[in-house]
């Protein structure tokens, strides 16, 4: 008899978005007038940058001459692709990170899901609470966990709660934990990590002997100067960190698919017998077994956000993004909403009016202004009565959002 894996069957049931789309569809339905605009699930709007485009039609027509057509690529990916984001993401910065420690991918969402693979099954596992979903079912899904509670917390996870006493940033665990997912800049919240706090992250888990599992899909809105783009401009970070990036956000790539995966050479983990394994030959050995590498054209296409025209065309897509967050930002600031967020991330964390609870909050803003965006509480406990919005939409959608957040809140 054939058996599931019924870890699977402890995960929560209605999940987050499709709750949301039950939701909204059934307005849509009884309201069939209303025109809804979507601040909620976090997909870029606009099209992709010239230079990518350009890259890729080229791509293709190489595959379609005998010449220069290629098969099965590298499963790390290809040179060209891992040594220009060696130099321009991680040289550039002073950073140091070699080509052959980064892996490419089809996108973050899967290596942080499969980079359970590589680590043992009895590891005690931090999370932000609130936190990217991901990481919490990831885990449900491998048997890291208990049952889950009345409030979405499952047993035998460390939940870190993120507050407006913390400004967002957890604070460290104050039991040992083994694995530790951070994710700055933050989804949901909007907020960074400062040098500072990414320095105590590192240093616990130096003592600690622990691995940090660094989330840096939002690097690139970061306009800050003094916040850390990667976990690696904190020294000692490379024995204790693996961080994830991916294009989907910065260059439009949600649809085309490509990430990368950063494993240092010297980052080890130990056996149960206590022998220190090399975690690069481990995902190397994962990545050469499971994956079959990304695509040669979406590859072409993501190394050509590192030429001149490339980099000048994402800065004014992600410029564009964090127009729409400011004006989100100021817009609610001048309704006398608390908001956190929105500054170097595309993101805007609100505080729920009049104490709402945060689907309470939902449906308020989507019976009354048609507006979509979603519940705090969906990314865990500690999210209750905050709701995150987007900044990925057309201007046009996000000025007449405010227009309507207005008449909601003022009346
Ligand atoms: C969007 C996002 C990613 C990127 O996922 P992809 O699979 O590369 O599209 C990763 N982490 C977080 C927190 C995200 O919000």
């Amino acid at each position: 008899m054939a058996q599931v894996n019924e870890h699977f069957l402890k995960l929560k049931a209605g999940y987050l978005f499709p709750e949301i789309g039950r939701r909204v569809t059934a307005f849509a339905q009884a309201n069939p007038a209303a025109k809804i605009i979507r601040l909620g699930i976090g997909d870029v709007t606009e099209p992709l940058p010239p230079a990518i485009v350009a890259a890729m039609h080229e791509a293709v027509d190489e595959l379609a001459r005998r010449e220069s057509f290629k098969g099965y690529g590298p499963e790390q990916g290809y040179g060209f692709l891992r040594e220009a984001i060696a130099l321009n993401d991680f040289a550039s910065r002073g950073v140091e990170v070699s080509a052959d420690e980064i892996f490419i991918s089809d996108g973050s969402k899967c290596d942080t899901g499969n980079i359970l693979d590589i680590f043992g099954n009895s590891n005690r596992i931090a999370v932000a609470d609130p936190v990217y979903p991901v990481y919490v079912d990831t885990n449900v899904m491998a048997g890291h966990t208990g049952p889950v509670d009345e409030f979405g917390r499952y047993g035998g996870l460390v939940y870190l709660p993120g507050t407006e006493g913390n400004q967002f940033v957890p604070d460290l665990p104050s039991e040992p934990v083994d694995l530790i997912y951070l994710c700055y800049p933050n989804n949901p919240t909007g907020t960074v990590a400062s040098k500072e706090t990414l320095k105590r992250w590192v240093e616990y888990a130096r003592k600690n002997d622990s691995i940090i599992l660094f989330d840096a899909a939002y690097e690139a809105f970061i306009s800050d100067p003094s916040i850390p783009h990667s976990i690696y401009e904190i020294e000692g970070a490379r024995e204790v960190a693996i961080e994830f990036r991916s294009f989907s956000k910065s260059i439009g790539f949600t649809g085309v698919r490509c990430a990368l995966t950063v494993v240092p050479k010297q980052l080890t983990a130990k056996t149960s017998g206590g022998e220190r394994i090399s975690l690069h030959q481990l995902w190397s050995r994962r990545q050469s077994t499971k994956f079959n590498g990304a695509s040669y054209v979406v590859q072409k296409g993501a190394a050509a956000a590192y030429s001149p025209e490339g980099k000048a065309q994402m800065r004014a897509l992600i410029d564009f993004y964090m127009t729409n967050a400011r004006l989100l930002r100021e817009g609610l600031e001048a309704l006398g909403i608390r908001v956190f967020g929105g500054v170097n991330a595309p993101y805007v964390w609100l505080k729920t009016p009049n104490n709402l609870s945060s689907w309470d909050f939902f449906d308020l803003l989507l019976s009354k202004a048609n507006l979509v965006g979603t519940p705090g509480s969906g990314f865990g406990a500690a999210g209750e009565g905050y709701f995150r919005l987007s900044a990925f939409n057309s201007r046009a959608n996000v000025e007449e959002a405010l227009v309507r957040f207005k008449q909601v809140v003022k009346s």
